[in-house]
C-alpha cells in the first residue's frame, strides 16, 4: 500500500493506493478536486472507491462533493458531523490561542470560494469498519475538534488523526474546539490504539508512535 500525500489548500489529503483500489482521506477546501484527479491520472487509475472525511471542516471536505461528482466514490463520515456536510457547515467552536484568526478569516473564505453540501452516502461510528468497502480501517470517535471526529486507524498500525492533533510542535489541538473537554478523552483513545505512526491533517511529516504517547493530555500544556 502507498500512502500519497496530496496538498489540497491549507490542508492535506491522503490518497491510499491499494492493488484492489483508491481511498481518499479528506479532500482539502473547495476547488481542490483538480489535485486529487491529477494524482489518480498520475497513476493511471480511476478506481477510487471511498471518500471518508475525518470532520466537518472546509479545508477538509470542500470538495468532497464535486470529487463524488466526478469519480463516483461515495462519502462516508461520522454520524455526528454528517448534519453539518448535508448543510454545508464549518462548525469551529471556540477558539484559543491564534485560533481566532481561522474565526476571522472563514466567513471571507466561504464568501469567495462558498463550501459545498456534501450530504454523506454512509456513517460509521466508533469501533465500525470500512471493510465493506475493502479497507481495513477502523473508526476511532475522537470528538471535541468537532462533534463527529473521527481518526481512521488502518491495518491497526498507522493512524490518521487530522486535526486532533496539532503540529510544530506536536501537541493536542489547540486552537479551535466544539468541546474543549472532550480533548482528553479523544487523545487518550488515539494513544490506546498503539499505531506505530501518525499522520496529521496538516502535517506532511508522520509521528512516530513514541512521540504520540508522549503527548500531553491537555490542549495547551
Ligand atoms: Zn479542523
Ligand atoms: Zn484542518
Amino acid at each position: 500500500m502507498n500512502i500519497h500525500i496530496l496538498p489540497t489548500g491549507f490542508g492535506l489529503s491522503f490518497l491510499l493506493e491499494y492493488p484492489h483500489g483508491l481511498y481518499l482521506i479528506d479532500t482539502g477546501h473547495p476547488g481542490q478536486q483538480g489535485a486529487v484527479l491529477e494524482k489518480m491520472r498520475a497513476l493511471g487509475r480511476s478506481d477510487l472507491r471511498l471518500i471518508w472525511i475525518t470532520h466537518a471542516h472546509y479545508d477538509h471536505y470542500g470538495s468532497a462533493a464535486a470529487l463524488r461528482r466526478l469519480t463516483g466514490a461515495p462519502i462516508g463520515v461520522h454520524p455526528a458531523d454528517a448534519p453539518h456536510l448535508a448543510a454545508g457547515r464549518s462548525p469551529l467552536g471556540t477558539a484559543r490561542r491564534h485560533g481566532w484568526v481561522f474565526r476571522l478569516v472563514m466567513p471571507l473564505l466561504n464568501r469567495l470560494w462558498p463550501l459545498p453540501p456534501a450530504a454523506p452516502d454512509f456513517t460509521r461510528g466508533d469501533g465500525e469498519t470500512l471493510a465493506e468497502f475493502g479497507l481495513q480501517a477502523a473508526v476511532l470517535h475522537t470528538p471535541g475538534h468537532t462533534p463527529g471526529h473521527t481518526c481512521l486507524l488502518l491495518d491497526g498500525a498507522v493512524a490518521f488523526a487530522a486535526d486532533l492533533i496539532s503540529r510544530a510542535p506536536a501537541r493536542l489541538q489547540d486552537l479551535l474546539a466544539t468541546g474543549w473537554e472532550q480533548l482528553p478523552g479523544s487523545l487518550a483513545r488515539l494513544q490506546a490504539a498503539r499505531p506505530e505512526w501518525v499522520y496529521t491533517g496538516h502535517s506532511r511529516r508522520p509521528l512516530a508512535g513514541s512521540e504520540l504517547q508522549s503527548l500531553a493530555p491537555r490542549p495547551g500544556r
